[in-house]
This record gives C-alpha cells, structure tokens and sequence, in this order.
C-alpha cells in the first residue's frame, strides 16, 4: 500500500500593497547600489502573511549591458592581481559574513520564509563554501613535466575563463550564490549574477559585504528579472560560462541555448530523492532522520527526501513516522521553535495542493492531511484516504513542499529498481545497521549522492556536488575541485631554452620523433 503525507501552510493575506512606499530591490551595478529605470516590476511578499516587501525590477537591456561591460572592464585587471590578493580578499568576506549571519538569515526568513534557524544553515553552507576558497593557492595549482624532449618544459596553467554568470532559484537565497561568485572570482573571473526575483535580498547584501570586504569595482554585477534577464545571459557573447540552479524548465532552456552560444554551462535541476529504510535499521533514529528531511524547509530542498520506501516489516513503521510527522510545528520562520516556515508562495502551495489532490484522486492513503492547516493557529489535520498507484503525477513530478510519500517494497532490490528507474538522480539514502546492504546499495543506485544513514547528503565543499542524470547538465560540478575546473581553462605553456652552443645548425621540417 502506498501513502502520503502532508502538511502545508495556508499563507495569510493581510494589508495593503502600497507599492510606492515599498522599497524597491537595487541592481549593483560596477560597486554601487543602483536604482533601475525598469517599466516592468515584480512584486515580492513575504511568505508568512503575503504583506509587500520590496518591488524588484525587471532590468533593462541598457541595465544588463552596463552590468557585463563592468564585468569584462574589471576582468582585465581583476586577472592580473595576485593569487594572494584575491585570497586575502575571501578571507575578508569569510570574516564578513560570519559577522552578518543574524542580519542574513533575518532577510531569508523574511523573502523566503524558512525559519530562522535552517535560515543561519542557508548562510552556513554558503560560507563553508568560501572558507574552501581560501586554500585557492593549492586549488588553482597546474602541472609540470620538465624535460619532455631535450632543453624542452612543459607547464600547464589553470587560467581564468572571463566573464561568468550566475543564475539562481529562491530556496537557498544565501546558500546559492555563495557556491557560484566566490570560487569564479577566488579563480580570477568576474560574475554577472541573476538571483531569483523571488528572494534576492540575501544577494544584496552579499553584495554589500563584498564592496566592505575591499573587492575592485565590477568583478560582481547583479542584475534582476526572470526569463528575459536569462535569455539575455545565455545569448551575451563576453559571458564565458553560466552556472545555473533552479528548475528542470528553466535547467534545460539555459544548458540548450547557453552551449548553442558558445558558452561552458554547469546546470544542477530538480530531484525525487528516496529514502530506503530496511526493517533493521535504528528505527527512533531513522524516523527522526525521514521526518526532518522530508519536512524541513517545508520540503523546499532540492535534496528533501521526499519518497520512502518501507522494505519488508518496515511498512509496520508508517503510524510512528506520522506521530513524529505530527509534533511538528508549522508557523512563521520567526517564531521560536518552528520547524517548517511558508512554502515561497500561493501560487506554490496551489500547485502542492494540487498534486495532494491529485494523489488521492488516483487513490492515495492521505494518513495525515494539512490541507486545511491555518498558520495563525498552527492547527493541523488528518486525513485517511484510499491507497495510490505509483503511475500517479505526485509520484512523477517534483512537489517540492512539505509532502511525504510512503511506498512500500517487499525487498532492497525492489527498492533500487525503482530509484534507478526515477529520472532523476540527486540524493537517495539508505537506513539500515547491515554493512552488507549498504555495500549493494552504494554499488548498485544510480544518484549522484548517497547517504548510509545520512538522511541528506550534500557534500561538503572540499568535495562537489555530485547530483547526476535528470538532476544535473553539464560535466563539471558545483564547487570543490570540480568547481575550480569549471571556472578555468588550462593553458598548456612548452618552452625551449637551449645555450648558445647548443643550436641546432638546421630547420626542421618533420614533424620530431
Ligand atoms: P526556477 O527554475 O523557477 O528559478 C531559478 C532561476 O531560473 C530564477 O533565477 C528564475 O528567474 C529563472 N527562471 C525561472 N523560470 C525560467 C524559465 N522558464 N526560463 C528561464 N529562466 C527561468 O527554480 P525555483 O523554483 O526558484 O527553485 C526550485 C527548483 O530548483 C526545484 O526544482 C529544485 O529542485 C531546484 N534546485 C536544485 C538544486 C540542485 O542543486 N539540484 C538546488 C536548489 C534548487
């Protein structure tokens, strides 16, 4: 029998959007805070109550253009300054940021609606993120063969790429931006960055720190809007690169159209994670780990491990994973011990509701249901329905809210079929106290990144973030080496220096031995 769980929040409408008394999202255009002239603006709220908190602009195309020309002008120079200056430099914003944590998170909970809490995570990781960028004077080392023919060296340099882009999705405000413009710029590149138009405010002030940190003008550029700024990045011949999170939508129309330009892209999309949990598997534990993940952020992770499989007697667990699922408490990401916020949007939770209602219309088991939640009362409800089939959309697409759903396999190979058999390929994790079953899973699943009792396994930045098939485009990954490697481009130097008295008396015409 296959079930489903959910809670959700009922965002709650209340004031007046006073739009010109609202402040207005700034570019940062060549080290300053700029206003644009934009005709076109985006209205952002704040997830908890729907109040207006800022108009974001759609930039103009004389906007973007300033933006890149700052980004290539300051390229120039930017390239030249020593691998010691751009290092000092991130130590500086390293120590920045961690001063500004409180204000950072403060800015996510109140764009994005996270709590205040998985708000200083966001942060967190980001910032671990330039910590690694500060060993960029080992990172960046090439390779060197002396003597590959007589008097002859050859020397291989990882070199800047130019100008780079940055475009990212609204769930990790902070977190996002944090893996793109420190290790571009730690290489000796410059980034012109779109943050999501949902949330950019963590961005901004990002931006601030990197201007206080002593950064030169225009090595980062950030421009808004949403497809139109994207289309605009993916056709603009100086940008060299784009790095993208977000969307499978939005993922595949920037990889096509930004490779078809010429242009090196790294895409990480969307994600069904799963979660196997073996009947011998620490059952207070794993429970502990299925629900955080799958809740946590209100489900709005890319790595939210929002599928489990109960193998075997492990179905036996469903009432406890409930209970669990049941204390927690939904509410503003400001209140204290909240432990899942607002999903981004009504428009979002319509689409989660939707895919709930879909579910059971194919028959799921809604064991619990917080369709009707009212965040004033953190009230929550249950709900038992019919059992679903595994054809059903809420099974295919990506929910990304705080839905979890329960499918049942009678064995760990069943279990591995049917991940492998997902078109995506971003997290998965195993519960489980068999070394043995661990090893076959680990060796036979198809995902990027896997965790042995590890609920979520995002790798930490001396590492990359390895999602893989339908979760990521590209070859080279988000960060750690691989990160570096997207970033520059080698440059193969051979050089000749033979003495006087040893020159050679003829050309030589043949290709040598
Ligand atoms: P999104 O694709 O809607 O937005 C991401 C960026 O793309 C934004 O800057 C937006 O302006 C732009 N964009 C949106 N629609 C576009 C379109 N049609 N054409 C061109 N550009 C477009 O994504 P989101 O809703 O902000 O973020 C949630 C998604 O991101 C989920 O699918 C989640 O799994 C994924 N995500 C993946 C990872 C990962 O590492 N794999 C990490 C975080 C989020």
């Amino acid at each position: 029998m296959n079930r489903l769980l959910s809670l959700s929040k009922v965002p709650v409408l209340t004031g007046f959007w006073r739009h010109y008394s609202v402040p207005t999202t700034k570019m940062f255009i060549d080290g300053e805070f700029v206003e644009s002239k934009a005709k076109s603006w985006i209205e952002l709220h704040n997830p908890a109550n729907n109040e207006l908190v800022t108009r974001v602009p759609k930039c103009t195309e004389a906007e973007m253009n300033a933006a890149v020309d700052s980004c290539q002008t300051a390229f120039e120079s930017w390239r030249k300054t020593t691998v010691l200056t751009r290092q000092s430099l991130m130590f500086e914003l390293q120590r920045l940021i961690k001063r500004d944590m409180k204000k950072l998170a403060e800015n996510i909970t109140l764009e994005q609606g996270k709590t205040l809490a998985d708000a200083h995570g966001d942060v967190m990781r980001g910032l671990q993120v330039v910590e690694h960028c500060c060993s960029i004077t080992s990172l960046q080392l090439g390779e060197t063969m002396p003597g590959i023919a007589k008097d002859m060296d050859t020397h291989t340099y990882r070199v800047p790429l130019g100008v780079t882009a940055g475009i990212t999705p609204f769930n990790f405000p902070a977190m996002i931006p944090l893996w793109m413009f420190p290790l571009s710029l730690v290489c000796g590149n410059t980034m012109l960055l779109k943050p999501s138009e949902r949330d950019p405010g963590a961005c901004m002030l990002l931006m601030g720190l990197l201007q206080e940190a002593g950064f030169p003008n225009g090595v980062v550029n950030v421009i808004h809007g949403a497809q139109e700024a994207v289309t605009f990045i993916c056709d603009n011949p100086q940008i060299r690169a784009i790095s993208f999170v977000g969307s499978d939508r939005a993922g595949q129309y920037i990889y096509e159209r930004g490779s078809k330009s010429g242009k090196r892209v790294q895409c990480n999309m969307g994600a069904k994670n799963h979660g196997v949990i073996l009947p011998d598997a620490n059952k207070a534990q794993t429970i502990q780990s299925l629900v955080g993940a799958a809740f946590g952020a209100a489900g709005q992770r890319c790595m939210a491990l929002s599928t489990a499989i109960l193998v075997g007697e492990a179905r036996n667990w469903l009432p406890e994973i409930v209970a669990r699922a049941k204390e927690l408490r939904v509410g503003p990401g400001t209140e204290p011990g909240a432990d899942l916020g607002p999903v981004i949007s009504p428009e979002a939770k319509a689409r989660i509701l939707s895919l709930v209602e879909s579910g059971i219309s194919e028959g799921a088991d809604c064991v619990l249901d917080g369709r009707g939640l009212v965040v004033k009362g953190y009230e929550k409800g249950n709900f038992v329905g019919p059992p679903f089939s595994l054809s059903m959309e809420c099974y295919r697409e990506e929910i990304f809210g705080p839905v979890l759903l329960c499918l049942e396999a009678d064995t760990l190979e069943d279990a591995i079929q049917l991940i492998n058999s997902n078109p995506y390929g971003n997290g998965t994790a195993i519960f489980t106290n068999s070394g043995a079953a661990a090893r076959k899973f680990t060796e036979e699943i198809d995902v990027g990144q896997v965790g042995v009792n590890v609920p979520i396994p995002v790798p930490l930045p001396m590492f990359s973030f390895t999602g893989s098939r339908g979760s990521f485009r590209g070859d080279q990954n988000f960060y750690g080496k691989h990160g570096v490697h997207f970033y520059t481009q080698l440059k193969t130097v051979t050089q000749l220096w033979r003495s006087e008295d040893a020159v050679t008396s003829a050309s030589a015409t043949a290709m040598p031995l």
